[in-house]
């Protein structure tokens, strides 16, 4: 047994903690080293829109290499250079996030596009508070497998959102029910029961209004979200980066279908944005995916929302 001097053990007792002091050596280490987390988002983001209730879910996140490989196919490497260091963004990889939108209208419980999986939805859906079967209405921009990959459970075959109604364009739907596509076959054909169609102006619910963007797919729709005078548009794929689709809007896109569409669309789209001043919700932008834009040179710059959309809430 070691013997300490009583100066020695009232320093020890200084520096140590308590209960350490009697630890061994190693349970000290563990007990006072905080483990690494890796890095990480919250899951949803909520605001009022007039009387609405809006959310944004953070249904998914995945890194890839290459971004040239998908954005800005027509422009030079030293072009695509420039603009991501202009901008603080690598060359070389890219993040995709994948936000449906929640709207609660009062009436309804309207979800905009469903995910990669049920399971990424499911997840962020829940950690908002809501149940998949609370959800009244799905709207689907489009058919790509990014946004009818929540539709079906684990299973395939089981409908997630079982109280659900289903809405979506009417030329996207005829153009994917010849297609031949596995993805739609499976997720979407077996709903169309349940299914109602709309054309550019249609209105899925009061205060939701459907408008044609064509080019990313052949019947690509964005929505316009309105309540007692607030207005905010859901731009889905219209634009699929905040820099390289916004601040180009003529960068080729290898998921555009028609690229000279969507092209136009995205002028269109977001050239309206712009002259209104109203936020939109971008289904693949940095989470929560929420953002103004402004014109700008050739195109349009991105801005972030700060604390626009909580100025009407108290944060305890
Ligand atoms: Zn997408």
């Amino acid at each position: 047994m070691t013997m300490f001097s009583r100066r020695q053990a009232l320093a020890a007792s200084v520096l140590l903690p308590a209960a350490a002091a009697f630890l061994p050596r190693k349970a000290v280490a563990e007990a006072s080293a905080p483990a690494m987390l890796g890095a990480a988002s919250a899951s949803f983001n909520r605001f009022k829109l007039g009387g609405f209730e809006v959310t944004t879910l953070l249904a998914g996140s995945s890194a890839a290499e290459a971004p040239q490989g998908v954005f800005g196919l027509n422009a030079t490497p030293e072009e695509f250079a420039a603009l991501s260091t202009e901008n603080f963004i690598p060359t070389d990889r890219v993040q995709f996030f994948f936000n449906p939108t929640v709207v609660n209208t009062g009436a309804e419980l309207v979800l905009f596009d469903t995910g990669l999986s049920a399971e990424g939805t499911l997840a962020a859906l829940t950690a908002a508070g809501y149940t998949a079967d609370m959800v009244t209405t799905v709207v689907l921009t489009h058919m790509h497998g990014d946004h009818i990959g929540g539709l079906m459970g684990a299973d395939g075959v089981t409908p997630t959102f079982t109280n659900a109604r289903y809405v979506t364009g009417a030329v996207e739907h005829n153009h994917w029910s010849g297609a031949g596509d596995a993805g739609f076959d499976a997720a979407v054909r077996p709903l169309n029961d349940k299914m109602s169609f709309l054309d550019d102006g249609g209105s899925p619910m009061s205060g939701i209004t459907a408008m044609a963007a064509f080019g990313h797919t052949p019947g690509h729709m964005v929505y316009q979200v309105e309540s007692e005078g607030q207005r905010l548009m859901i731009t889905a794929d219209t634009a699929n980066h905040y820099v390289w689709s916004l601040q180009k809007p003529d960068w080729e896109v290898v998921f555009d279908s028609d690229k000279a569409g969507a092209a136009a669309a995205r002028r269109a789209v977001f050239g309206q944005i712009a002259a209104d001043r109203i936020p939109f919700i971008g289904y693949h932008m940095p989470f929560p995916g929420l953002g103004y834009v402004e014109a700008q040179d050739d195109g349009f710059r991105y801005v972030p929302v700060a604390y626009q959309m909580m100025l009407c809430r108290r944060v305890q």
